[in-house]
């Protein structure tokens, strides 16, 4: 056993959820490390689908504790349409209880109204517009205000010295009101709906000293991270393994084992480098379903780029792959494709291309391979139960991404996987 990271591999959507769900029964903890409520997830309960965006997987496991860690951009409450913790748990309320088993570490930056308002006036490309990028740059520009900050206050120059922090960069009104406002936010949350605020790393040391098995939940995706990914359409935080450490306060050491989910055709919501997207695959998208989950805009589509892979997989440290919606490409009539490198201004190569421009303009090398049109595959759950042709196709994948694939997810449903 041990502690696992589960990290999207592509640019989020690849089916981190139902892997995560998977995986829960052999963990105690769920621990977000990094993004934002601009992540959305969506869990199914009693046959309905609850769309979460603060809350780590888990709600639904009452013996489970919940960590949002310090590397998470918090919103305490709603803003316009826009949810924030506090609905989010009064709507999960309703069918299971929170109560006690959900950890905000101190160290979370807290998403103020004027972040949301920059945000909403076309900061970012692909934006969610929830504040998560004006809030990871005043954490950087050091006008951010934490949990603890807010926790923190005794008197009214305590306010004040707060006011004074923001007021340093930003030209915004009523700063007073806010603060007051988001303290009693959190007085909510505390009193309210016991959620309790902690030291995410003495938390979790303290977890891992008791022997406690805790999920490190990825949130977006690799290539959307703002180091690795495909800087400037990226996100504001490290969704990559890095994360984890600066995001949590936890050693590398205490991170066990390293499963990168990746999708068998790719996705990608907004703008930004996506060498293999092809529109061959717009007429399955209302059929696949793919559509942001936060957002509801249509995903951009495309074959599967096993040299992204190799990217991800060396960047994460991943010890095994799980490859997700492997099912759908049974609908495609036509021979398939995987990329296996690029052509860059003439020049071939299997390195996925670190800088922006070179990932605009590669052109991806594709290797065809025999598909199984018309076999379904759901119901498979034995590697030798695919057909030759999909065994195939997984086996070309693990060589060009130079990384085991562990798991195929071969459906919706919970149980329709293959552990290879
Ligand atoms: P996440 O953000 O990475 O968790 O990804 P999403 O929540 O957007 O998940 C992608 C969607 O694909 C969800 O609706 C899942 O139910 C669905 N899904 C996951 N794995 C499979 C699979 O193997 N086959 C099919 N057909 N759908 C899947």
């Amino acid at each position: 056993m041990g502690n696992l990271a589960v990290i999207g591999m592509d640019w989020g959507d690849e089916g981190k959820g139902k892997i995560i769900d998977l995986l829960m029964p052999r963990f105690d903890i769920v621990a977000r490390y990094s993004g934002g409520a601009n992540a959305g997830h969506t869990v199914s309960n009693g046959g309905k689908d609850y769309s979460l965006h603060s809350l780590p997987s888990g709600v639904f496991e009452e013996s489970k504790r919940l960590l949002i860690g310090n590397g998470f951009l918090l919103a305490l409450s709603a803003y316009g349409d826009k949810d924030g913790l506090l609905q989010e748990i009064e709507r999960m309320n309703r069918v299971v209880s929170l109560h006690g088993r959900l950890y905000v570490a101190d160290g979370a930056h807290v998403i103020l109204p004027h972040h949301i308002e920059a945000d909403s006036q076309g900061s970012g490309v692909g934006s969610t517009k929830r504040g998560i990028g004006p809030s990871a740059e005043a954490k950087a520009n050091r006008t951010g205000v934490r949990v603890g900050d807010l926790i923190g206050i005794r008197d009214h120059d305590d306010y004040l010295a707060l006011r004074e922090r923001i007021l340093r960069r930003y030209d915004v009104k009523d700063v007073l009101k806010t603060l007051y406002e988001q303290r009693a936010f959190l007085e909510k949350l505390i009193d309210g709906f016991g959620v309790k605020i902690v030291n995410a790393s003495k938390f979790l040391n303290a977890a891992f000293r008791e022997g406690s098995n805790v999920l490190f939940e990825g949130s977006q995706g690799t290539m959307l991270d703002i180091d690795h990914g495909t800087y400037p359409t990226v996100t504001s935080t490290n969704s990559t393994a890095g994360g984890i450490y600066t995001g949590l306060g936890i050693p590398p050491k205490q991170v066990d084992q390293v499963i990168g989910v990746a999708k068998a055709t790719e996705s990608r919501v907004g703008d930004g480098p996506f060498p293999t997207e092809d529109s061959y695959f717009n007429v399955y998208r209302e059929g696949w379903n793919e559509f942001g989950a936060t957002t509801r805009r249509p995903r951009r589509l495309g074959w599967r780029d096993g040299a992204q892979l190799k990217y991800a997989a060396r960047l994460n440290g991943v010890d095994y792959i799980a490859l997700t919606c492997l099912d759908r490409l049974g609908d495609v009539p036509d021979r398939l494709k995987i990329c296996v490198g690029y052509k860059i201004d003439g020049r071939e190569t299997d390195e996925w291309p670190t800088g922006f421009r070179d990932q605009t303009v590669a052109k991806p090398i594709y290797r065809d391979l025999d598909g199984w049109h018309g076999q379904d595959i759901s119901s498979a759950r034995d590697f030798n139960d695919l057909p030759k042709a999909a065994q195939n196709y997984v086996r070309e994948l693990e060589k060009e991404a130079d990384c085991y694939i562990g798991m195929i997810s071969v459906g919706k449903e919970r149980g329709d996987i293959i552990q290879v």
